[in-house]
């Protein structure tokens, strides 16, 4: 319980990686805001039961963070609900799939907003507090689309990309203020961004599910498993324990050896 008395913003922690970040912060005893599209109903049932079975507070905003407006408030909201915001995880993201030529404008320009301008807002608008305290952990999780590329993604790879980046110039300029921000490259993961790229991919194909999956994780990764939620969850965990206190501005792969090729 490394992180008692920490505040900690998941952005996109309805679903997927974001929630098993979320749970993993929650173990470790920090207070939690949840963020996210979702069922109002479902989504306050898994608040609830995440604070009841580790003792925390777990709050949610629904912010749409596909602007510059909805990210501040919710970095602003967060702080006021909890005081201060000592952990933010820029974790909200979208895919869309499609040649640079028949690549619709108004879904690149979604990503961009979403997948790196967010990143961006959320890290300003953090930043001031953090540095005022001097503590802070910042986790951007970006992909080994964030180091490499591959086909159809442009908006996707231009995104991650940009990430680490970013992720790169906030932890020179926050060096020796106690605030890290890294960032986090994972490989495939099965959550339901990854599950509708393999239903795309099996119907094309006329193959099924099950095949699609071997033959995705085949394609990229030479460890043939995919990581899970929660595995993405202890990364993010240790990279806030005083462990990680002299990571900062690493892009960190945790890609079944994807990018060593
Ligand atoms: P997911 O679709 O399961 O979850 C995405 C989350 O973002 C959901 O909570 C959703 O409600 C939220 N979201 C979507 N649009 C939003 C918006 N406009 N405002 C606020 N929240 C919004 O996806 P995931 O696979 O868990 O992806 C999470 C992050 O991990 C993304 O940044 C993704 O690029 C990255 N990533 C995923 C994989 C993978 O294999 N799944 C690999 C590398 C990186």
């Amino acid at each position: 319980m490394t992180l008692i008395g920490r505040h900690a913003l998941v952005t996109g922690s309805t679903s997927g990686i974001g929630w098993g970040v979320a749970r993993a912060l929650a173990r470790a005893g920090a207070d939690v805001m949840l963020n996210g599209f979702g069922d109002p109903g479902e989504v306050d049932e898994r608040r609830r039961a995440l604070a009841e079975e580790f003792g925390v507070t777990v709050g949610y905003d629904p912010a749409d963070l596909s602007s510059a407006e909805g990210v501040a408030g919710l970095v602003e909201r967060t702080q006021t609900a909890f005081g201060s915001l000592d952990v933010l995880v820029n974790n909200a993201g979208i895919q869309h799939v499609a040649p640079i030529e028949e690549f619709p404008v108004e879904r690149w320009d979604a990503v961009i907003a979403l997948n790196l301008s967010a990143v961006f807002h959320g890290m300003r608008c953090a930043i001031p507090r953090m540095r005022e305290r001097g503590w802070g952990r910042i986790v951007n999780v970006a992909s080994a689309h964030g180091l490499v590329a591959s086909t159809h993604k442009v908006a996707y790879v231009a995104a991650k990309h940009g990430v680490v980046g970013a992720t790169k110039v906030a932890a020179l300029e926050l060096a020796n203020s106690g605030v890290t921000v890294n960032a986090v490259c994972p490989g495939w993961v099965l959550t339901p961004l990854v599950e509708r790229q393999i239903a795309e991919r099996a119907a094309a194909n006329g193959t099924t599910v099950a095949e699609e999956s071997v033959a995705l994780l085949a394609e990229k990764q030479p460890l043939h498993a995919f990581t899970t939620p929660e595995q993405i969850g202890d990364l993010a965990v240790f990279l806030c324990s005083d462990a990680a206190s002299t990571m900062t501005g690493a892009p960190i792969s945790i890609d079944g050896g994807w990018t060593a090729q």
